[in-house]
C-alpha cells in the first residue's frame, strides 16, 4: 500500500513538473577547492557548466571544515549534529538515521544504477561503499576519471559520485592560495578530468533523452596549508548545479556596508578633526570680520568630544596665561573642571562663568555662549541654559592675533579631543534658537541666519584647510590636528546562498524523490525538481519575525518563530557566540563578543532568515 502511494505521488509529480523525465545525476566532488582559486584558475570545462547552471562562489560549509564531516554533510543533506561525523575517523556516524542521497535512491528504487568512485577512500569505506551498486576506490584522480568515463561509455548509470583529491593534496603541500602555482595547477588538471567525464556523458547515445543534472562542489576551503577551522577561507565553498532543466543564475552573498552607530548631534560616518595637544590647532587669521571691539554683541557655539577637563583653550582669541588678558576663551573650570567655562576680559576687567559638568564623557556636546556686551553673557550646555554673568564692565576684547580652535593664540593650553561645528554669530541668540539648533545642521531657516559670520563645520576629512560655510573668507588652517574618518563595518550576508547540505537535497529533488519531513533534511533544493518546496518556489527569507530591542545591549527578544526554529548568533567577527531553539524568546549574548553588528541566522525547516542586530 505504501509503495503504491509513493508511485502515484511520483507520477503526479512527473505530470506536474515535466522536467524530471529520465532523471539522472552526476555529483563531482573536488576536495578542498577555494572558489576564489577556482576563479583564478583556467577551467574551461567548469566554466561551461557554470554558464549553464546555478553557480555560487559564496556557498558555505559553516559546520566542520574537515573532509569527513564535509562529505557526510554534502552526501546526506544534514549537518554534523545529525550525521554525527566530526572528524576523518567517522566515529559517531549515524548514516542509518541520516542516509546518503545514494542510499535514499536505492531504497526508493533498487533498479537505479548507482556508482561511487573516490580517490579519498573513506568516503566509500564509511558512507557509500555498501550502498551503491558499484564502489571504486581509485589510486589517483586520473583513475577516477578513467573509471567514470568507462561507466558512462559502457553502462547505464542513474547516479554517479566522483571524488577528486589532488587539489586538496596540493593545498596541504603548497598552500591553499590563488598565488600558489601547484594548487592552481591541480585545479586546472582536475578541470581537464571533468572535461573528459563531460565528453563521455554528452556522447552517450541517449543523452538527449536522459535528463542529467551535474552537481559540482567541494567539502571545504583552506587557509595557509590547512583547514578544519571556522575562517571564511575554510568555510566558503562553491556550489554548481548544471543541466538542461536548470535556469542559469549566479548566487552571491550580500555585502552590507553599515555606518558606525549614530552619535549625539553628529551624522554617522562624519569625519572629525582630532586635537592631541602640543599646539594642535585650527587658526583663523586675523581679519576685520573677527573684530568685536567694545560693543559688538555676538554668540559663539562649538561641539566638543573629549575626556579631559583641564585648563585648555577650546576656542578663543587670547593668551590664556591669565584670565585678565584681553579676549575670550572657552575652557574648563580651573584647574581640572569638571564644569566647562567661559572667560572674557579686556586687560583690566574680567568675567568668568561655568557651564554644566559632565561634558567630558567622550560623547559630543554643544557649548554655546551669547555675549550681550552691555549686559550678560549666557552659557548653554547642549542647548540648555547653564549660567549667566555680567560682562558690561569688560571693554575692548580684540587682540589682533586671529582666532584659535584647540589652543590659545600662543599655541599653548592645548585641547585633547575632537571639535566640530564652530558657529560665530553677530547678536545675541535667543534661548529658543540655541536650544532648537544646538544639535542640528545649519540652514537658512535658522532665525539668525543673516547674522551668521562664520561657520566651520570641521568635517572636511582631509587637507589643511577648513572652510567657512558662509563664504565670507575666514578660512581656517589646520596645524597638527588630524582628520579621523570613522570606519564603517562591512558585513556579509550569506542568507540566500547555498550550503553544502543543499547538494544531496538538490540531487534527491532532481531524481524526483518525495522529500519526507521525517527525513529531517537540512538542505534545500536549488533546481525545479519534484519537490513543491524547492528554492525555485520558496524564498529562504520568508520567516516573519520581530527582533527587539535593536540596537540593544546584552539581550534581544525574538518573536513569531515556530518551536522547531533554531537560532545562531554570530558576532561582528563572524564567530558563533550563541545558539538555541527558540523555546524562550529571550536570548542573551556574551559580553566578550563586543559591540557592533551581529548576524542572527534563523533556520526553520526549509525557511531561513538572517537578521542584523546592533549591540551598543
Ligand atoms: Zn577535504
Amino acid at each position: 500500500m505504501k509503495l503504491l502511494l509513493t508511485v502515484s505521488a511520483c507520477l503526479l509529480s512527473l505530470s506536474l513538473c515535466c522536467q524530471t523525465g529520465d532523471a539522472r545525476v552526476l555529483v563531482i566532488g573536488i576536495d578542498g577547492t577555494r572558489p576564489d582559486c577556482l576563479e583564478a584558475a583556467d577551467t574551461p570545462s567548469l566554466d561551461a557548466l557554470i554558464a549553464d547552471g546555478i553557480y555560487s562562489p559564496d556557498a558555505l560549509n559553516n559546520d566542520i571544515t574537515y573532509s569527513g564531516p564535509g562529505w557526510s554533510a554534502m552526501l546526506c543533506g544534514v549537518w554534523s549534529d545529525a550525521h554525527g561525523v566530526t572528524s576523518n575517523n567517522f566515529v559517531g556516524s549515524d548514516f542509518d538515521g541520516f542516509p546518503s542521497f545514494m542510499r535514499r535512491l536505492e531504497l526508493e528504487n533498487p533498479d537505479l544504477n548507482t556508482h561511487s568512485i573516490c580517490h579519498w577512500s573513506p568516503i566509500n569505506d564509511y558512507i557509500l561503499g555498501e550502498v551503491v551498486d558499484e564502489a571504486i576506490n581509485a589510486p589517483t584522480d586520473a583513475a577516477v576519471r578513467d573509471a567514470a568515463v568507462s561507466i558512462l561509455d559502457n553502462g547505464d548509470p542513474h547516479a554517479v559520485f566522483l571524488h577528486f583529491d589532488d587539489v586538496d593534496i596540493n593545498g596541504h603541500g603548497y598552500g591553499f592560495n590563488a598565488t600558489v602555482p601547484q594548487y592552481i595547477g591541480a585545479i586546472e588538471t582536475t578541470d581537464g578530468y571533468v572535461a573528459d567525464v563531460m565528453a563521455a556523458l554528452t556522447d552517450r547515445p541517449d543523452y538527449a533523452q536522459e535528463n542529467w543534472l551535474i552537481l559540482v562542489s567541494t567539502d571545504h576551503g583552506g587557509i595557509g596549508f590547512n583547514h578544519g577551522g571556522t575562517s571564511i577561507e575554510e568555510e566558503t565553498m562553491f556550489f554548481l548545479a548544471s543541466g538542461n532543466a536548470v535556469e542559469p543564475a549566479v548566487l552571491l552573498k550580500d555585502t552590507l556596508d553599515i555606518l558606525p552607530a549614530p552619535e549625539n548631534c553628529v551624522a554617522p560616518g562624519s569625519a572629525e578633526l582630532r586635537f592631541e595637544g602640543s599646539g594642535d590647532a585650527v587658526v583663523i587669521e586675523d581679519s576685520p570680520a573677527l573684530q568685536l571691539g567694545v560693543n559688538q554683541d555676538f554668540t559663539l557655539e562649538v561641539r566638543i568630544r573629549t575626556q579631559a577637563t583641564s585648563d585648555v583653550a577650546i576656542i578663543g582669541n587670547k593668551d590664556w596665561n591669565t584670565g585678565l588678558n584681553p579676549g575670550f576663551v572657552f575652557s574648563f573650570e580651573y584647574p581640572n573642571g569638571p564644569a566647562w567655562k567661559v572667560n572674557i576680559a579686556d586687560g583690566n576687567e574680567r568675567a568668568d562663568a561655568n557651564g554644566a559638568s559632565g561634558v567630558a564623557d567622550g560623547q559630543w556636546h554643544t557649548l554655546s555662549c551669547s555675549f550681550d556686551r552691555d549686559g550678560m553673557m549666557r552659557l548653554y550646555t547642549d542647548g540648555v541654559f547653564s549660567a549667566e554673568e555680567d560682562i558690561s564692565a569688560v571693554g575692548d576684547i580684540d587682540v589682533g592675533s586671529g582666532w584659535f580652535f584647540g589652543s590659545d593664540i600662543l599655541e599653548a593650553y592645548s585641547y585633547t579631543g575632537a571639535l566640530s561645528e564652530v558657529r560665530f554669530w553677530h547678536g545675541v541668540l535667543s534661548e529658543e534658537a540655541i536650544s532648537a539648533w544646538h544639535c542640528s545642521s545649519l540652514d537658512a531657516s535658522h532665525p539668525n541666519w543673516e547674522s551668521l559670520q562664520g561657520h566651520w563645520a570641521l568635517t572636511e576629512g582631509a587637507g589643511l584647510e577648513v572652510s567657512n560655510s558662509t563664504g565670507s573668507g575666514l578660512v581656517g588652517t589646520v596645524q597638527g590636528a588630524e582628520w579621523n574618518q570613522p570606519e564603517g563595518i562591512i558585513t556579509f550576508d550569506y542568507s540566500n546562498t547555498p550550503r553544502i547540505v543543499d547538494v544531496a537535497v538538490t540531487a534527491l529533488d532532481h531524481m524526483c524523490l518525495t522529500l519526507e519531513p521525517d527525513w529531517n533534511l537540512t538542505g534545500i533544493s536549488w533546481v525545479d525538481g519534484c519537490s513543491t518546496t524547492d528554492v525555485a518556489r520558496l524564498d529562504r527569507s520568508t520567516i516573519k519575525t520581530t527582533l527587539y530591542p535593536n540596537p540593544g545591549t546584552d539581550q534581544f527578544q525574538i518573536t513569531g518563530l515556530s518551536p522547531n526554529a533554531t537560532i545562531e548568533v554570530f558576532d561582528p567577527a563572524g564567530r558563533p557566540v550563541h545558539s538555541a531553539q527558540p523555546g524562550s524568546s529571550t536570548h542573551t549574548v556574551p559580553h566578550t563578543a563586543g559591540r557592533g553588528v551581529y548576524l542572527i541566522r534563523i533556520v526553520d525547516g526549509e525557511q531561513r532568515r538572517t537578521l542584523r542586530w546592533i549591540r551598543h
